[in-house]
């Protein structure tokens, strides 16, 4: 059976066969033709929403970013702080040595991915880490000490979302690097103060130091024997803290485990002389420099890289110290890190602010914000030949700096002074077919509605006599 099956396959077809096999072809595609189309249903397409914990930032919200981002701009400036921008994408070893594994950022909130060339990368949850790789990327330990800068950007934490708390959240920062004296850590103190008081914004500053590693470990010691006798009282990831990472116990917001901070060891007590006189120093300019400050003996911070000085901001409103989980920022000192990432030892001290949350703090406390630059002029054109011609007008105004609207839609006058009206702006041109003929444009006043006439070529000369630029 098998062969004769094969002998029929290799049986080449006959003339007629071919014929007959092209016509019923051709019949089925005809038929095909000529069917009634059948009706596809058309699935509306899905609409998409930001991700959990992410937000847009809208043109309503512009003001205030504007506002506190070029403040800090102006304040990092006067302070000495130079701009510096790090990819947001960073390897992921950087963060699990610089802010320690056993740390929630790390351990519980990293954005982290194998990428396609199967490199493990994460979303930076912080600047500091990166900021220090950069310093030590460029060697910038060449470079006259300290080196100060002021960053910008946005951060990832898979955190459980909440107000005041995002998943992709912006910081400004602060970072001096190569300076061992305490007046660094009272300048970053002192700046992040007068920028807040700036705002309008009252703060609470708690401040603690948490020694270097030499004397942090026996106090460590002491606080892994308070904490062993009480374990069974502790919340779960408290019980993980006493064996991996005892100083965070300090840092628990779990009810339970507060009521054991009061009568915990204080690393103060603990500190060696060189520390001791550290903190005593940074205290003692705060001081001169009249910024009114707690000492939290309790106060930790999230991240292994710290050492010694260690703060945070809390909006003044805020009410008992240990429950407060809306800080408007926080930073210390992290002696050990540039080191830790490759460089030679060298001191250093940092901070980081939520601009979310300052944001957040400014409209709960109806601060007014100054609204952003109003446009300057409105171009209204009647007709084809003036909409060409203002094209060109629009463009020339810009280039002199002003601020020019107009509407790019064919609407008649009256709909285009509503809009100019609605822009705010003090002044609108207005160029209609007679104007374009006679080689003239209008400048109206928008407040009390006087015209004027003037020659068309002199438009941004008689402007500039207007409206003075800033
Ligand atoms: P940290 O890097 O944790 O010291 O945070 C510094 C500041 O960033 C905090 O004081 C907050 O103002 C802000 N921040 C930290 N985490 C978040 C978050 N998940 N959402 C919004 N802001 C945050």
């Amino acid at each position: 059976m098998p062969k004769i099956k094969l002998k029929m396959k290799n049986k080449k077809p006959a003339k007629e066969d071919i014929q007959k096999m092209k016509k019923e072809k051709a019949a089925k595609v005809q038929s095909k033709v000529e069917q009634p189309i059948k009706e596809k249903k058309i699935k509306a397409p899905r609409s998409f929403q930001t991700l959990k914990g992410m937000k847009d930032i809208l043109a309503s919200e512009n003001k205030y970013w504007e506002y506190v981002k070029t403040k800090a701009k102006n304040f990092a400036l006067n302070y000495g702080y130079e701009s510096i921008e790090t990819p947001i994408l960073e390897e992921t070893a950087l963060f699990n040595r610089a802010v320690g594994n056993e740390t929630d950022i790390v351990s519980k909130e990293m954005f982290s991915f194998v990428d396609q060339g199967e490199e493990n990368v994460c979303l930076r949850p912080e600047a500091t880490a990166s900021v220090v790789r950069s310093y030590v990327q460029h060697g910038m330990l060449n470079l006259p000490q300290p080196v100060k800068f002021f960053y910008f950007g946005p951060m990832f934490r898979y955190d459980r979302p909440q107000a005041g708390r995002l998943r992709m959240f912006h910081q400004i920062g602060l970072e001096a690097i190569g300076e061992e004296s305490p007046i660094i850590d009272a300048e970053i103190i002192f700046f992040v103060y007068n920028f807040l008081k700036d705002l309008g914004l009252k703060t609470v500053i708690e401040i603690n130091s948490i020694g270097c590693p030499k004397c942090r470990e026996a106090y460590k010691t002491k606080l892994i024997n308070y904490y062993r006798d009480r374990k069974s009282g502790l919340c779960e990831d408290c019980q993980k803290r006493l064996v991996k990472n005892p100083l965070r116990l300090l840092d628990c917001k779990e009810e339970g485990c507060q009521a054991y901070k009061e009568d915990a060891p204080q690393i103060v007590d603990w500190l060696c002389d060189e520390c001791k006189n550290h903190f005593v120093g940074v205290l003692e300019y705060l001081d001169e420099s009249g910024v009114i400050y707690n000492l939290n003996p309790r106060l930790v911070r999230g991240l292994d890289y710290y050492t010694k000085t260690v703060f945070e901001f809390f909006p003044d409103n805020a009410d008992g110290v240990e429950k407060r989980q809306d800080a408007l920022g926080g930073g210390g000192r992290y002696d050990g890190l540039v080191e830790y990432l490759g460089g030679r030892p060298t001191p250093a001290c940092g901070v980081a602010l939520g601009l979310e949350r300052i944001i957040l703090k400014l409209k709960e406390n109806n601060i007014e914000i100054p609204a952003l630059r109003k446009p300057d002029i409105f171009l209204a054109q009647l007709g084809e030949q003036a909409r060409k011609k203002s094209f060109i007008l629009i463009e020339e105004l810009r280039k002199s700096g002003f601020y020019v609207v107009h509407s790019c839609s064919k609407k008649g006058l009256k709909k285009q002074l509503e809009m100019a009206n609605k822009d705010g702006v003090k002044y609108t041109l207005i160029l209609g077919q007679k104007e374009v003929i006679d080689g003239t444009i209008i400048v109206r006043e928008m407040e009390g509605g006087a015209q004027e006439i003037v020659d068309f070529n002199k438009t941004v000369q008689e402007m500039k006599k207007k409206i003075i630029l800033q």
